[in-house]
């Protein structure tokens, strides 16, 4: 067991965004290949922007992709509670800390105040910070009741100066102090910034490396000014690329599904999923694409992850999904569909399916599926007495329905006399029929094809048959003839 120590701490805001779940990945099998430890912790310091049931979603989608943590809010650990909400007392602490060393300032600044003076700014600035009015009040001039009316905590950043540091995958970074505002560090509900918790956590919770999304850079100078004033030891920083549409924009709605539920709901399975996460920004080499959950344990590291952004590519995740499915054998495929439909009934088949009849069906369709999601379809002719089509589909090409009728009849005797119904044998008659008559083979084949599946492209016949069984097929044809002749 090493000492490293990385952690995931989502705000729980909204629904699991596939990026999130890369960067929870990445701090993973960071983790897992150092064995080190990885840390879940709920980031809520945010009241406005709090969604009901968001942080169960974030637990359900790192569960689904079989990432576990080692310590967090539901589990507890060294170092509790896991939940910032239930911290505030330490961010208290630290902030009064930083104000009587002179690091950080009580500010009275109203609301009004302070969006006439974003207003004014804007005129003629591009940084609109906080004019810094309050820098320089003397705490000691002002009576207790002033002291502690309505005020946020700022943080006194420095004039001047710079604050570099090495991100492990952007190498030196430089930001100016000047550029940098005097951030809010406490707010006046008492609770604490994104800035001032997530240091204070990070710290608290020996956090060795700090793995998060590149759009988080620009808040890193501000940490770094936190740790230095409290003269804290600073865990390594690295900053991840930013996730891309194809087109080079940003990641939104329109280019598909962007919470990682709703790609579960898609019919796409966890270990094809993981792969291709893991592929967003980092690489085993220049060819591999197919990159099972040990191998990229084994393999992972931060010299491999990329500085430009990862293009997220939904074609490849289909692919890659399909490739997953193939490697499943017939009982895996067979219970990965049984999971998927309980937790997303389809409504092309019945609630209860009988496990032993899919494992025959599985075979015919294992090849033919890029999501759990395209199965439903494709075999609901297994489970109904009657498929539906319309009549025009039977009619294959150059056919009449008479000629319909005439073939279906030959069929049913032909079929009534097959006694042993398997697949080799149900083909060997029906082709010895083509042979004998005048029709071709896509036309016969073609009526059976519809009556019995209702698809226009469905999985392999002569198996399809054996599974539906001799009683059923007779009778469908039996029927489709009285139809037929009724019209
Ligand atoms: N709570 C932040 C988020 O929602 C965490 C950013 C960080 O990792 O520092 O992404």
């Amino acid at each position: 067991m090493s000492n490293i120590r990385v952690r995931y701490p989502p705000s729980p805001t909204g629904e699991p965004h596939l990026g999130n779940i890369r960067t929870a990945l990445f701090n993973w099998l960071f983790a897992r290949n150092n064995k080190g430890k990885f840390i879940l912790r709920v980031e809520d310091t945010d009241r406005n922007r709090l969604v009901q049931g968001a942080m169960e979603s974030q637990l359900e989608a790192l569960k689904w992709l079989g990432i576990e943590w080692d310590e967090g809010p539901d589990i507890g650990g060294m170092y509790n509670p896991y939940t910032q909400s239930e911290r505030l007392g330490i961010y208290k602490e630290i902030s009064d800390t930083l104000i009587k060393e002179g690091y950080a300032y009580k500010c009275y600044c109203s609301q009004e105040r302070l969006s006439e003076m974003r207003k004014e700014y804007s005129k003629t600035q591009s940084v609109v910070g906080y004019d810094r009015k309050c820098r320089d009040i003397d705490l000691s001039k002002l009576n207790k009741a002033d002291e502690n009316s309505l005020h946020v905590v700022r943080f006194k950043t420095p004039l001047e100066g710079k604050i570099i540091f090495d991100d492990l995958i952007r190498g030196e970074v430089t930001f100016e102090n000047i550029l940098l505002d005097d951030f809010v560090i406490l707010k006046s509900d008492g609770f604490p910034t994104y800035h001032l918790a997530n240091v204070v956590d990070d710290y608290y919770m020996k956090i060795t490396h700090v793995m998060r999304a590149e759009e988080w850079l620009s808040s890193t100078p501000k940490h770094i000014h936190i740790y230095n004033s409290l003269n804290w030891k600073m865990p390594k920083f690295a900053h991840l690329p930013i996730i891309l549409a194809p087109d080079k924009s940003k990641l939104s709605k329109r280019h598909g599904a962007t919470s990682i539920l709703e790609y579960r709901k898609l019919g796409y399975l966890p270990e094809a999923m993981v792969n291709f996460l893991a592929k967003l920004g980092w690489s085993l080499d220049a060819q591999t694409e197919k990159i099972d959950i040990s191998k990229l344990i084994n393999s992972f590291s931060l010299k491999k992850v990329s500085k430009s952004g990862a293009i997220f590519n939904i074609d490849k995740l289909n692919w890659l999904n399909g490739v997953y499915i193939r490697e499943l054998s017939t009982d895996q495929l067979a219970y990965r569909l049984l999971a998927y439909w309980k937790l997303f009934p389809p409504f092309q088949l019945p609630l209860n399916i009988d496990s032993e009849l899919l494992k025959r069906i599985v075979p015919l369709i294992s090849s033919r599926i890029k999501t759990l999601n395209d199965a439903a379809p494709l075999i609901s002719y297994f489970f109904t007495n009657k498929v539906k089509y319309e009549k025009e589909q039977i009619l294959q090409k150059g056919l009449t329905f008479y000629d319909v009728r005439d073939i279906l009849e030959k069929l049913y005797s032909k079929i009534i006399s097959i006694d042993n119904f398997k697949s080799d044998i149900i083909e060997t008659d029906l082709r010895n029929y083509v042979a004998e008559s005048n029709y071709k083979t896509g036309q016969v084949l073609g009526i059976l094809r519809v009556i019995f599946t209702g698809l226009d492209v469905a999985p392999p016949l002569f198996e399809s048959m054996e599974i539906l069984g001799k009683n059923h097929c007779v009778s469908v044809i039996s029927s489709t003839i009285s139809d037929l002749k009724a019209n």
